[in-house]
């Protein structure tokens, strides 16, 4: 496990990349928000991180979170948390009492879920629609086809939409994803660019992140 110098010096590094490779496309590396990716790894590992000043954290999975996060948002309320996984309906209730932010919106129905209990609680998270830019079967994101709908649904139903996000296929180079997500979030007016993980977060500033989500660089590989 890697000790708390050693993460604050690597989210030091990491955060030094992305602000170069900002620089290279001419952009301002402060609009790009670095998401520490915490899947996995226990309160104490994430508390180095914390402790470090790092705010934004992403995880997966609702229930793993319910597990690890609610002691730690009462220790460092101004924390934000950011739901990179697939999320069901029946999860919803869930998940918004605990994220503030959604990356995963990828079909009407779990919109509408968004909205309508968002409403009952008071809660009106962030949200990007995700896109399985590489339409593979087994991933969630709607398929390019649907982006314009989904987003004008979305819109509809008046949801805090930030942006698109995606996860490209591993055996890919992930340029041309991250190229295809900028095109359809311009065409649909949005900003945000929720993509670029630990091997390639570099790449994706270049290409226009707004949100790049870092695991493994940050935190060691998960067992
Ligand atoms: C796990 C995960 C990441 C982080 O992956 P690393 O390669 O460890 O940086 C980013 N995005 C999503 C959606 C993930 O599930």
């Amino acid at each position: 496990m890697p000790d708390n110098a050693q993460i604050a010096a690597r989210l030091a590094e990491i955060r030094a990349r992305i602000d170069k490779a900002a620089r290279r496309a001419g952009r301002d590396g402060a609009a790009v928000t670095l998401i520490a990716v915490s899947k996995t790894h226990p309160a104490e590992t994430v508390a180095a991180a914390l402790d470090a000043g790092h705010r934004h954290f992403g995880e997966n999975r609702v229930q793993e979170a319910q597990v690890k996060w609610p002691a730690l948002k009462e220790k460092y309320p101004d924390v934000v948390l950011h739901l990179i996984g697939g999320l069901q309906t029946n999860k919803v209730r869930d998940a918004l009492a605990l994220f503030d932010v959604i990356h995963t919106v990828d079909r009407p129905r779990l919109a509408d879920a968004v909205a309508r209990v968002g409403g009952e609680m008071g809660r009106r998270p962030s949200c990007f629609v995700q896109v399985n830019t590489g339409e593979e079967a087994q991933k969630g994101g709607c398929l390019p086809a649907e982006v314009d709908g989904l987003v004008g649904h979305c819109r509809g139903l008046g949801l805090d939409l930030a942006g698109l996000m995606c996860i490209p296929p591993v055996d890919e180079p992930p340029s041309p994803h991250f190229a295809l997500l900028r095109k359809f979030g311009r065409r649909n007016g949005l900003d945000g660019l929720s993509m670029g993980m630990s091997g390639d977060y570099e790449t994706a500033v270049e290409l226009g992140a707004t949100h790049v989500r870092v695991g493994s660089a940050i935190f060691g590989a998960r067992g």
